[in-house]
């Protein structure tokens, strides 16, 4: 490793197990909608809260080690449960937003991403009493028309590039972006010194160009694949690596598809191990932890 210690961030997506494609937010989703699922699931307009007892693993793991992190919260979580906002504050995370619903951005289109996206500001500025500065969009669906947007909300910072060619049908197609953080001004894929945004991107396997540094591929691949994609990153420069509570929880009650079982392979305690080898080993080489906020004011 370089003597300039590495930087990198840990990041959150807070959502729940339903907010995945294949429950809602994409056109081939069970349930056409959050509000339909839990009538559905739940015989109620709300979650049940099963959200709250792995956050709050994640925050113990985080304690333990002794990092801070970035949690993109939705702002649909956030109506639901303010006070885990609060805390995750309070233990010294940043809070960035994750949007209102968890809806693919081709689904919503301008008008409905500029609603979404001021609305789930909105719901963290009045839950903190300040307004997020980092954005994680739902899916890792970014598209150009989106930078603007996030400029005029006062974001300074994206990160929701994953690195990788197509896989399984998502669209990512980005593996031609840079690897490592990165400013921009119009164009997310055009790095641009001057510019007055940061990227943030998520690692990927050298070579074969696929998704490595997620708590999904974490689980599908193993700790060996997504340390195989943050070691080349972390060659060039800083990295992420990202993954959700729902993922150190246990699996959801439902008849799954065999996509679906792969999907949600290996959650629970697991997971919650193979967190904390992916940080413990990053902590014995050498890196420094950083929030993405902290992060995109240094690139
Ligand atoms: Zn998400």
């Amino acid at each position: 490793m370089a003597s300039d210690p590495r930087r990198v961030v840990l990041s959150v997506d807070l959502d729940e197990w339903y907010h995945c494609r294949w429950a809602t937010g994409s056109p081939r989703s069970r349930w056409k909608d959050t509000a339909s699922f839990f009538r559905d699931h739940y015989g109620s307009d709300r979650p049940a809260g099963e959200l709250v007892e792995p956050t709050r693993r994640v925050l113990s793991l985080f304690a333990r080690r002794g990092v801070r992190a970035t949690f993109f919260i939705l702002g649909e979580v956030a109506t639901h449960y303010p006070e885990l906002v609060r805390e995750i504050d309070e233990a010294g995370h940043e809070v960035g937003s994750h949007g209102y619903h968890h809806v693919d951005i081709d689904l919503l289109g301008p008008d409905g991403f500029r609603a979404e996206l001021a609305r789930g500001r909105e719901v963290i500025a009045q839950v903190l009493g300040r307004p997020p500065v980092g954005y994680r969009a739902p899916n890792l669906l970014l598209r150009d028309f989106m930078i603007p947007v996030l400029r005029e909300n006062g974001f300074r910072y994206d990160a929701s590039v994953c690195t990788s060619r197509s896989l399984l049908g998502k669209n990512f197609g980005h593996d031609h972006v840079a690897r490592n953080p990165y400013r921009f001004r119009e164009r997310f894929s055009r790095p641009d010194p001057q510019g007055d945004l940061v990227e943030i991107p998520i690692p990927t396997v050298p070579v074969l160009r696929l998704p490595a540094a997620t708590g999904i591929l974490t689980r599908v691949a193993g700790v060996g694949w997504t340390m195989w994609g943050l070691r080349d990153a972390l060659k060039t420069g800083d990295a992420q690596y990202y993954f959700h509570p729902y993922e150190v929880g246990p699996r959801p009650p439902l008849a799954l598809s065999w996509r679906e079982r792969l999907f949600l392979r290996r959650l629970g305690p697991w997971m919650e191990g193979a967190v904390e080898r992916i940080v413990t080993r990053l902590q014995e080489a050498g890196v420094r932890f950083v929030t993405a906020g902290e992060l995109a004011e240094a690139v």
